[in-house]
């Protein structure tokens, strides 16, 4: 390493080591490491696996390619050796701005665990330029600007792949960048990002604003455009067509020159559909299919054997349904073949709740996955049971066999070798480092549950990381904050439904506890960070109350000691790996039912933090797999949330009448303190909306939550019994490695072979 980057600086810079700055020793390391990843044994075989996905959270890329390429020991010591530290170097690297939560980061994660386990797969997405929007605090407020991430050093390379994609009223020429995902000792698949070189920056004004019809000058500038207008909803149609009319011809190219036989496609290819944004993928290869001379018959045959789909989320909101004058419109070429679809479905299934296109001429994308792919599956055991028993229903009754669970995963490379280097070297000493290949070898250390020695060793581990993070946020946002306070930390998108406003309502309680002197055994320092989508009102209310109640416990001298609140602005996957290492309670409180897997509770669990949640999601089998004494867990069940809904049996006016509690707690949010401090037209639209219509009931929980999380706190204070909670949660860790979880769906879904 030494001698490859030293040449490299002397090639790009004429200087050596010792006289580089951090950036041109990024650059050179950028350079050394794409050409090592292009020797890298390339993974192969007869089927080929295609990822499509609206999102890759792929995170900086440099300390993550060189742990798996073997050779960031190497490279850390060698710039030691010259007095420079890679933590620091890495800070160069802007991060790729290509996703928005759970959905992206998974897709990041599987992208490294595909390559890992030596299988042929490659990722299919857009290269927005401006990815989902950089988040600003301006006046306790969110502002969202651009997020340029592009620059000269850049792991992207511009391939000579390039395919012309119809719409409507014009056909635009993409052209391929490929992203190197080498898998951890073993071989390198890609991430292929199609773009456009129409595309102008330059149309962005005042932050994020553009014109949304200029296709050709916006189409990849940003994920998720604002579509609360019609132009906004065809930019997204557009954008969606565009990446899977890529794919698919890209899919068809490929298994051509792997010799396929075009009516056999589902022997060479498979597909796996992220969520519905990729779902027009199916008509596309129907429609290129058919042009390619197979019989409609064969063309939809051979599809529906080619395609599966994850399902991510139950809220109906989510689940994308398109007018078909939009296609008509963005699309025209695809309806023939969406309406032969829709036809057949309606000839075999009468059942208009699984009709493609409803009564009302939307086209549900979902229908069109489950109809016409050969899998489905949900992202937990809880999540894929509420599919089969509510919310698909009624597929589950056609297609029993189609379904199946692919509880959700993490990569350890990224969320543990890489995010907590300290934890991940003492467990080799610990336990050996097997665990890094097969992450079941994780339980090894439940043999130590016992040992004061292995957990004093433990919370000093997790001491220093707070202590890095105290340091990194004193010099980004410049708080301060105490490292020998619990760290109780919720980090995820605003929503309504994952109830950050619920967290919010518990800092509420503990400053009134704080004001009339019941003062906590040790300080409570509470973390959040989430973005606010650009036209979710009531998620950047809650944004504005979280801020209000920074800026208030900040400026009471009587509170502050014992309670702190920070809200980290524009939380990205670098923030977390700053923060997940450093936190004692992992808030996880999502109303049960609606967060069908949650990541973030794994990567808390696998770094020692002690979950703090309700029976939802993911948390079901965190528990299952802890046990009760090494997780907190409160709020109603996902069974009674779901009959609260179908008989519109809740009301939160009762609760806010009928308990006093309550009503302080919620009447705080339009009292005097905050009021002179905040805008009254957020906090009493948020207040309205919270004593009326409370759609995520955070005031049916709230009491038991407040409960918990006293509990939690207390109970950190027996450092005997914590220390086991921690060793407890990292052991039984291993479960959710996404190596595991790719495993599994290559087992049961993709049936591809190592070669
Ligand atoms: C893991 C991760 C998420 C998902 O968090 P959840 O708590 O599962 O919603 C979102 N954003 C980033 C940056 C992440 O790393």
């Amino acid at each position: 390493m030494e001698q490859l980057l030293a040449s490299a600086l002397e090639e790009m810079y004429g200087k050596g080591i010792a006289q580089a700055s951090k950036e041109e020793l990024y650059s050179a390391l950028l350079k050394v490491t794409k050409e090592k990843m292009q020797g890298m044994k390339a993974n192969t075989g007869k089927k080929k696996l295609y990822y499509i996905s609206a999102e890759f959270l792929i995170g900086k890329l440099l300390s993550n390619n060189l742990i798996n390429l073997g050779l960031f020991e190497e490279t850390k010591e060698v710039l030691k050796k010259y007095g420079f530290d890679l933590a620091k170097i890495e800070e160069a690297e802007p991060e790729p701005s290509l996703g928005n939560g759970g959905l992206g980061r998974l897709a990041a994660c599987f992208l490294d665990s595909i390559a890992t386990l030596g299988l042929y797969g490659d990722g299919v997405g857009l290269n927005y330029h401006d990815g989902l929007f950089l988040q600003k605090f301006r006046e306790k407020k969110q502002y969202e600007d651009k997020n340029p991430w592009i620059t000269k050093d850049t792991w992207l390379t511009r391939t000579e792949v390039s395919f012309p994609v119809a719409f409507g009223d014009f056909t635009l020429q993409s052209v391929m960048y490929d992203i190197d995902v080498p898998g951890y000792e073993n071989g390198c698949n890609k991430l292929h990002l199609f773009d456009l070189d129409s595309v102008d920056e330059g149309i962005i004004r005042d932050g994020i604003q553009f014109d949304k019809m200029n296709i050709p000058k916006n189409l990849t500038l940003f994920l998720y455009p604002d579509d609360s207008d019609e132009a906004g909803r065809l930019l997204r149609i557009y954008q969606q067509y565009f990446m899977v009319s890529n794919a698919a011809q890209l899919i068809l190219k490929e298994a051509k020159e792997r010799g396929a036989d075009l009516a056999r496609l589902d022997e060479y290819v498979t597909v796996q559909i992220n969520d519905t944004h990729p779902t027009m993928v199916i008509p596309e290869l129907i429609r290129l299919l058919t042009a390619e001379g197979l019989d409609m018959d064969t063309a939809i045959a051979v599809v529906s054997k080619t395609c599966a789909y994850t399902n991510h989320t139950i809220l109906a909101e989510a689940l994308e349904k398109w007018p078909v004058s939009y296609l008509r419109k963005a699309v025209p070429q695809l309806l023939p073949v969406i309406y032969e679809l829709d036809a057949r479905a309606k000839a075999k299934y009468p059942d208009e709740r699984v009709a493609i296109i409803d009564g009302q001429d939307l086209v549900h994308m979902a229908h069109i996955d489950i109809h016409y792919g050969y899998a489905v599956n949900g992202v937990a055991a809880l999540h894929t049971k509420i599919l089969e028993e509510s919310e698909l229903a009624p597929f589950y009754a056609i297609y029993p066999e189609k379904f199946t669970n692919k509880t959700n995963g993490i990569t350890f490379r990224r969320w543990l070798v890489h995010c907590n280097h300290s934890l991940a070297e003492y467990l080799d000493e610990l336990i050996g480092p097997d665990y890094r290949r097969d992450a079941a070898n994780l339980e090894e250390l439940l043999k130590y549950q016992d040992d004061p020695e292995v957990k004093e060793r433990l919370f000093d581990i997790k001491l220093a990381a707070k202590r890095e993070l105290k340091n990194y946020l004193k010099e980004t946002q410049n708080v301060e904050i105490d490292e020998n306070s619990v760290f109780d930390i919720q980090i995820k998108r605003l929503h309504e439904y994952k109830r950050q406003q619920m967290n919010a309502l518990y800092a509420i309680y503990k400053y009134k506890e704080i004001k009339k002197g019941h003062l906590p055994a040790r300080p409570v320092t509470m973390i959040f960070g989430a973005k606010a989508a650009p036209a979710y009102v009531l998620a950047k209310d809650i944004i504005h109350l979280i801020l209000c109640l920074q800026q208030l416990v900040e400026e009471d001298p009587q509170v502050r000691p014992y309670l702190r609140i920070v809200m980290v602005e524009n939380y990205n996957v670098t923030k977390a790996e700053k923060l997940i290492p450093a936190c004692d309670i992992s808030e996880q409180i999502s109303l049960a039912s609606k967060e069908a897997s949650g990541t973030g509770n794994m990567k808390f669990m696998l770094n020692g933090a002690v979950t703090l949640g309700t029976e939802d999601g993911a948390n079901v089998e965190i528990h299952e797999l802890v046990g009760d004494e090494n997780i907190y867990i409160f709020g109603a069940k996902s069974r009674e949330v779901i009959d609260l809904y179908q008989t519109n049996g809740y009301h939160p006016s009762e609760l806010y009448n009928q308990d006093s509690q309550i009503q302080e707690l919620v009447d705080f949010i339009i009292g005097k303190e905050l009021l002179c401090m905040g805008d009254p037209v957020s906090l009493v639209r948020l207040y309205k909306d919270m004593v009326s219509k409370d759609w995520f009931m955070a005031l049916l929980d709230v009491k038991d939550y407040i409960r918990a999380k006293e509990q939690a706190l207390a109970d950190y204070e027996d450092r005997d019994a914590w220390g086991k909670k921690m060793i407890v949660n990292i052991g039984k860790a291993g479960y959710f490695s996404s190596d595991r979880t790719i495993a599994e769906y290559n087992r049961d879904i993709w049936h591809l072979t190592e070669e």
